[in-house]
């Protein structure tokens, strides 16, 4: 038999065993973990394509390789619907991911030992942000920022008295724990007066943006960067978004600099999700990921676990589960053990080991994608709850799985996939 044309359970029956258990996890548990989502099956097939085969070295119209073609189809089409779906001036969408925006970004205006200012990783921020074992943190001279201790909400003044005091090159705005909406206004006028540039990381609330229930930062910044796979609900990849003035350089530091052939299969993939993040039905489905945050963050705060700044205004909330006595990771583990998944996760001045932190922090956006509403996040504060103020009662966590999968053969995910 031809192997080129062999199915892939007869040439690899191992990693497709692994395929469709996968299938089987993600359909039979409650995915809570923020930064994830379940994509759409038109992106599936994209990123499944032939377009996975080529090389396309270079941008739309000047390439290093023949029969780019339809590449250029693909790429300009992601471009354009970038551009309009955030109002931005220029667009590159060849970064693999969310980091490798980052990192073109820094490689476009930073030299090493410049002075960056990003928000403390312990508050929120990112690991691209600064983290001393991430290559922002080892290239660039950080100076974290933070939240307020009683309010937990972006101290906008003492970020104000660090930029005027370290004079840096460029400021960092953006979280992967923050429920509360960033003023991006406050921080654009700081950065100005102190002579800064701004990018802003959009990673997270990239969907919330795109769907006007979060303010834009495009035209605040210098620099935009995304995620496409967290509430944008696209391909696992980035994008940077930027001022024309910076457009050849950008370029120029995604490739040749930082990386060689572009995705083309992911690209094609972006594409679509931009096409339908600009849609009624994703307006739709972002206003009911932001309802569905509150009602669950008000559920769980009834039970009595502290909510970080008292609840949320995106997709995501941090509990403080210490206030009950346990910790992060404790919670994470009886949770799983419930077929319910959410991450550990430190909160604003935890006093307890990244380890074993405070907090779990969990998100809406993926069980929204199945069709989750209100009363189904009722039920599921609830069991979260449930499991939580017994956390050492298996009984508790066997009941509460069983309550998890009825639900989720209620919302069937991808039903066109056979053998779920
Ligand atoms: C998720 C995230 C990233 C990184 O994305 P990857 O695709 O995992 O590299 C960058 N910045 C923020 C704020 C994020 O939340």
């Amino acid at each position: 038999m031809n192997r080129i044309d062999a199915p892939l359970k007869e040439i690899d029956p191992e990693i497709y065993a692994a395929i469709k258990n996968e299938e089987r996890r993600q359909s039979m548990g409650l995915e809570l973990i923020a930064s994830e989502n379940f994509t759409y099956e038109a992106v599936l097939e994209s990123t499944g394509s032939v377009f996975t085969n080529k090389y396309a070295e270079g941008y739309p119209g000047r390439r290093y390789y023949g029969g780019c073609e339809f590449v250029d189809v693909v790429e300009n089409l992601a471009i354009e619907r970038a551009k309009a779906l955030f109002g931005a001036e220029h667009v590159n969408v060849q970064p693999h991911s969310g980091s490798q925006a980052n990192m073109a970004v820094y490689l476009t205006i930073l030299k090493p030992g410049d002075t960056v200012l990003g928000m403390n990783l312990s508050h929120g921020g990112h690991l691209t942000h600064g983290h001393p074992l991430n290559f922002s943190g080892k290239y660039y001279r950080i100076v974290p920022y933070g939240v307020k201790k009683d309010s937990e909400v972006i101290d906008y003044d003492e970020l104000a008295s660090l930029a005027r005091q370290h004079k840096p090159r460029l400021v960092i705005v953006g979280a992967s724990a923050y429920p509360r909406i960033i003023d991006f206004a406050a921080i654009a006028k700081v950065a100005q007066e102190t002579g800064a540039m701004m990018m802003v990381d959009i990673a997270h609330i990239a969907g919330l943006v795109a769907a006007g229930q979060h303010p834009t930062p495009v035209p605040h910044a210098e620099f935009v960067t995304s995620t496409t796979h967290k509430t944008l609900r696209g391909p696992r990849s980035g994008l940077v978004m930027c001022r024309e003035p910076f457009a050849k350089d950008l370029n120029r530091s995604v490739f040749p600099e930082m990386q060689g052939g572009p995705l083309v299969h992911v690209i094609a993939a972006k594409a679509v999700c931009f096409k339908e993040a600009a849609t009624d039905e994703f307006r739709t489905y972002i206003s009911q990921v932001v309802r569905n945050a509150k009602t669950l963050a008000a559920r769980i705060a009834k039970r009595g676990f502290r909510i970080v700044s008292g609840g949320t205004d995106t997709h995501l909330m941090l509990v403080d589960v210490f206030s009950k006595g346990i910790d992060g990771k404790q919670a994470e583990e009886a949770l799983d053990k419930a077929s319910i998944t959410v991450n550990k996760n430190t909160i604003p001045f935890d006093t307890n080991p990244p380890v074993k932190p405070s907090g779990i922090r969990i998100g809406t956006p993926a069980l929204t994608t199945r069709g989750m509403k209100e009363p189904e996040m009722e039920a599921i504060g609830d069991w979260i709850s449930d499991v939580l103020d017994a956390i050492n009662d298996e009984a508790v966590r066997k009941r509460v799985k069983k309550e998890v999968e009825t639900l989720c053969e209620k919302f069937p995910l991808y039903p066109k996939r056979s053998g779920i």
